[in-house]
């Protein structure tokens, strides 16, 4: 007789059978817990969540939910659903990224959400958790995608400021305002000129808590010369650039990395920075795991399947709705 699957896809989004709840739910649920803040795994409607600790400011921020209705729990820390032990762990994706370990019976199933295996500086970082089942990402899993160390990164975008500064334009950066803009604001030079912060960054980043000495709010009255300008994708293509001409338009992605993706948007340098391992740190992730099965969600499932299971993996492909949203952090 085969068992029930612990985990298992249905209408609403990942689903716990035996414990009632849900894993990042795409549709309204009772109880959902949730890995990570990015639109795509946390949407709203659900009547109560679980997350990580500094994952609930962000889901109030963004969903509009009430102090009563989102749980928060510390990394380690167990909750038992119906005979069943949920623990979150550190994803290193974004701040409060966790991934999802669900025992029960001596089976360990791991809900991986995104993750990366780079310590970005501002998210607890990544951690293997032994299994027998993992979900993972695999956004990035084409051998194709080859991160640089971050340090190589920075100091690229560094050059490129005072390149611009030297000029009299400014720099402005589209990244993600979970995620991407904490790791930028993180390990620039902050006494290298002003730095400008756009208010919806500005919002994450006060969720979070995120040290914001030396910033500046950027205003519609915000006039500059030389600044680094931190902008979310959304601007792109509108009105509220006009006041920061002459600049430079740069993103920092892992998008990147391939030929096309910069000329669509009008970006003329792109920085290769992702908050998803690259095809190594999903490899060397999901060895780390022992996990005797594999199930893939986001981007590359089907090459990066044919390619586990040529490697001997029992790996298939997981249908969800993850990163087909409004794309953040892609
Ligand atoms: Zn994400
Ligand atoms: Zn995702």
């Amino acid at each position: 007789m085969t068992r029930e699957p612990l985990l298992t896809v249905s209408p609403a989004g990942l689903y716990c059978p035996k414990a009632g709840v849900y894993l990042d739910p795409w549709q309204p649920v009772e109880r959902a817990l949730i890995t990570h803040a990015h639109s795509d795994h946390a949407r709203p409607g659900s009547k109560s969540y679980l997350c990580h600790h500094t994952t609930v400011p962000l889901l109030h921020a963004r969903l509009g939910t009430s102090s009563g209705q989102v749980q928060g729990v510390q990394y380690g820390e167990e909750t038992a659903i119906n005979g069943v032990r949920f623990s979150f762990f550190p994803a290193g994706h974004v701040p409060g990224s966790a991934q999802i370990l669900a025992e029960s019976d001596g089976e360990r199933w791991v809900f991986s959400g995104d993750y990366k295996t780079e310590d970005d500086g501002v998210s607890v970082p990544f951690e293997a958790v032994r299994c027998d089942v993992f979900i993972s990402e695999c956004t990035f899993g084409l051998p194709v995608f080859a991160w640089r160390p971050q340090t190589e990164v920075f100091a690229e975008l560094h050059d490129w400021w005072k390149r611009n500064q030297s000029q009299g334009a400014n720099s402005v950066v589209s990244a993600y305002a979970l995620g991407k803009a904490q790791r930028l604001l993180g390990h620039i030079d902050r006494a290298g000129g002003r730095v400008l912060v756009h208010s919806a960054v500005w919002a994450m980043c006060e969720a979070l808590g995120f040290d914001m000495s030396g910033l500046e709010r950027a205003s519609a009255e915000t006039r500059a010369e030389g600044a680094l300008v931190v902008v979310p994708p959304a601007v792109l293509g509108g009105s509220w650039l006009n006041r920061l001409a002459p600049y430079s338009l740069a993103a920092l992605s892992g998008w990147m990395a391939i030929r096309g993706m910069r000329r669509r948007r009008g970006i003329e340098k792109g920085f290769v920075l992702s908050d998803h391992a690259d095809f190594k740190g999903l490899t060397s992730a999901i060895r780390a795991t022992g996990a005797s099965r594999v199930l893939l969600t986001h981007g590359y499932t089907a090459p990066f399947a044919k390619w586990l299971t040529e490697q001997g993996v029992d790996a298939s492909e997981l249908g969800t709705s993850y990163g087909t949203d409004d794309g953040e952090e892609q």
